[in-house]
């Protein structure tokens, strides 16, 4: 899913000799286009149209480099107050916090997030662009959906030898257990953990998409995936995926006690930016009507904005849910805490 190391240094390459160009002050200032530089490590190739349409609207050019989110931040800390970055934009609140818990975003005031954002999707230093849910896929031939309604009924006894994860580490996987841990507290969640890593059918591995076919294949019974890959495969016209899919069931967890868990994607703006205003405008573009749609229509991905209703049929199709509403700045800080449960609990 990402980019290849070689496409990275060539991308780091051609980030740093825009850099020295810029700074080198080689051009005169009337020949240099407003620029923003965005780091990404969203991992999805519908977003070219999301930024080029920003580059049309504003005329700020972007430099973008793409690499693996530990790789930036890493790269973040090296550069340190000589950054070019001026924004960085992830997946998962666990991985912003990452980014938050060193210091490398600085708040942002806009008058226009706090309005369309809503408050539980944003932090003083950084705000959610996009919604995906967390939902439990069962093999309809193998599971009733009434067994599987909730997170808890996976760690049932019920589901000794059904159920296959992705690794406990992912982050996908921190910050549900962040929010399990923010509504049940850190003992029931550690219990929970304990009777979800007893049900394995095998070891943790893969991504979504593969205990998505796990369970389609029979190699286990249900899993916990993210909404957007259920979706990609969905709209897929692969004969395999539409197989898969007539294969699999989906249930919203929790829909009568705190609600289905649902992570984020998101952005903040650097501390040491070189182009803080381009960056909050680029922000600001991301909680846009044109921007929201793109995130719902791009990546499967539900809007934040309230009132823009994804114009996307497979999402319509999944039909309505109740999401949780923690604040996502709490959850993300809890996903320290879930890292601690689920090594205890023997979750690889
Ligand atoms: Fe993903």
């Amino acid at each position: 899913m990402h980019a290849p190391a070689t496409t990275h240094r060539r991308a780091a390459l051609a980030l740093f000799a825009l850099t020295t160009l810029a700074c080198g002050g080689a051009l005169p200032a009337a020949a240099q286009t407003p620029v923003l530089n965005l780091y990404s490590a969203r991992h999805y190739q519908t977003d070219e149209a999301l930024y080029a349409n920003f580059t049309k609207t504003t005329g700020i050019k972007i430099n973008r480099l793409d690499g693996k989110e530990d790789e930036l931040v890493e790269r973040l800390r090296n550069e340190g107050t000589a950054s070019p970055a001026d924004i960085l934009i992830t997946v998962d609140a666990a991985r912003l916090e990452v980014a938050d818990s060193l210091g490398l975003f600085q708040p942002v005031q806009s008058k226009l997030l706090d309005e369309r954002i809503p408050a539980h999707l944003r932090t003083p230093t950084w705000a959610a662009f996009s919604t995906r849910a967390r939902v439990i896929v069962y093999n309809k031939a193998a599971i009733k959906p009434a067994q599987v309604q909730t997170y808890a009924d996976l760690a049932a006894p019920a589901m000794k030898g059904q159920v296959c994860m992705r690794s406990g580490s992912h982050p996908y996987n921190l910050s549900l257990g962040a929010a399990i841990i923010a509504h049940e507290g850190e003992a029931r969640t550690e219990a929970w953990a304990r009777g979800l890593v007893a049900n394995f059918a095998r070891g943790p591995k893969g991504g979504d998409t593969d205990q998505i076919k796990a369970v389609a294949a029979g190699e286990c019974g249900v899993t916990i995936s993210n909404t957007y890959y259920l979706a990609r495969m969905m709209r897929s016209t692969k004969p395999a995926d539409q197989a898969a899919m007539n294969a699999v069931g989906m249930v919203w967890p929790n829909q009568i006690s705190w609600g289905t868990h649902v992570n984020v994607s998101g952005a903040g703006v650097l501390k040491h930016a070189p182009n803080k205003a381009n960056a909050v405008k680029f922000m600001e573009y991301l909680a846009s009507d044109e921007a929201q749609a793109y995130f719902a229509n791009g990546n499967n991905e539900w809007p934040v904005v309230k009132g823009n209703v994804a114009a996307n049929p497979t999402l319509a199709a999944m039909g309505n849910f109740k999401a949780d509403t923690l604040p996502i700045g709490e959850l993300a800080r809890t996903t320290v805490v879930a890292q601690k449960v689920f090594d205890r609990a023997g979750w690889k």
